[in-house]
């Protein structure tokens, strides 16, 4: 493993977020789970490296990921010095700030205080001068949207960051967003939503409109519902899945009903010769306003998996009519009380 794959850009396509000059590969690799203190670093280096030789050259990060909290940074941090320092103009690395970091009121939330410390921190965690995109991770309800987009604002100004975006925020709050950061002349040229086969609120909510109105990109995050959409667990929890853990996927989330649509999903992915986890990040990406699918993986086998959905976005009418029937609501959106505001 040496990141030095001379053709890893012919390996998947690329597509322009929103109309920036930003484009994004149509995978892109997050660090949320299994890059924290609790796994390997050289599991997780290998993972990483097996992202970068394969294309995926946009790896995305939140001031918390871990456990323990901020620890998924440091790691990546550690890979961008060992393995990719001759490659950071080829990078881009994303960070978020709003969900719990510290304790104290400026540990959350989006006040101006709260995410200029928080890129300051993770910027010092990653070992950076600056990251590609810095997201408003959550909508708050009690901070000005002028003052979190106001320091979103300066954070490019400052050099901090490149690009800025919102993660979760609804359509409603998402235009008004974007006109602050438009006047201020820092254009917000991405979202970052839950949505799969299971979780369709951006289709049925007008994010989806409201995103292509402002010019904004779309990068879609758990597309595979946290490992919901694949074959893994049609017959059992195994111990080494994410449901094990029964954390983020919790275990009541495996309703019969749900396993039975994912049974189906599984059959419709096999007669178009795919896995599920593929099926699952082609359909994401069917869509051309989704500017690219945001997964995870606990493995570099599911990351080789998941790249070749890459090849086969497209899908006839009657297999999307089909896939219609079982890729319905399944109250898995964790993230729904963010997206709630209006
Ligand atoms: P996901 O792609 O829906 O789920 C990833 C999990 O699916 C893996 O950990 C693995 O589960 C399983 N998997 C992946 N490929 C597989 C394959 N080929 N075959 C079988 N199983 C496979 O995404 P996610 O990890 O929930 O989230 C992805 C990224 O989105 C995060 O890392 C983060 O960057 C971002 N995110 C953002 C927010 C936000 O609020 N903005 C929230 C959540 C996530 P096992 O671990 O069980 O093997």
């Amino acid at each position: 493993m040496t990141a030095s794959k001379q053709n890893r850009y012919d390996v998947i396509p690329y597509r322009r977020c929103g109309n920036s000059g930003l484009k994004l590969p149509v995978l892109s690799f997050g660090l949320w789970q299994n890059f924290g203190d609790n796994v390997s670093f050289d599991h997780i280096r290998e993972m990483c490296l097996t992202s970068f030789d394969n294309g995926i050259c946009h790896f995305d990060l939140a001031n918390n990921y871990g456990p323990p909290p901020g620890s998924a940074e440091t790691n990546f941090g550690r890979i961008l010095r060992q393995d990719l320092a001759g490659h950071r103009d080829e990078l881009i690395i994303s960070s978020k700030a709003g969900y719990l970091m510290w304790p104290g009121p400026y540990g959350e939330w989006g006040s101006r205080k709260s995410i200029i410390a928080s890129c300051d921190q993770s910027l010092a965690r990653l070992g950076v001068d600056y990251v590609d995109i810095f997201y408003s991770h959550r909508f708050d309800p009690e901070t000005p949207l002028e003052e979190t987009m106001g320091a979103l604002d300066s954070l490019v100004r400052q050099g901090k960051a490149l690009y800025v975006g919102l993660s979760s925020y609804s359509a409603s709050k998402t235009a008004e967003a974007a006109a602050i950061l438009k006047r201020l002349g820092t254009p917000a040229i991405i979202h970052q939503p839950s949505y799969s086969m299971l979780n369709r609120w951006i289709e049925t909510n007008g994010l989806l409109d409201a995103l292509s109105d402002n010019n904004m990109g779309c990068i879609a995050f758990s597309p595979l519902a946290q490992g919901l959409l694949t074959d893994k667990y049609l017959n059992g929890i195994k111990d080494n899945s994410r449901a094990a853990q029964n954390a983020s996927l919790n275990q009541s989330q495996l309703a019969p009903e749900t396993l039975e649509k994912i049974g189906h999903l599984n059959r419709i992915a096999a007669e178009r010769g795919q896995t599920l986890a593929q099926m699952a990040i082609s359909w994401v990406l069917r869509d051309p306003r989704v500017t690219s699918a945001l997964f995870g993986a606990s493995r570099s086998s599911q990351i080789l998996d998941c790249i070749q959905a890459a090849n086969n976005t497209d899908f006839s009418p009657e297999e999307l009519t089909e896939i219609d029937v079982y890729a319905t609501e399944s109250g898995i959106n964790l993230w729904s009380a963010s997206s709630a505001h209006n």
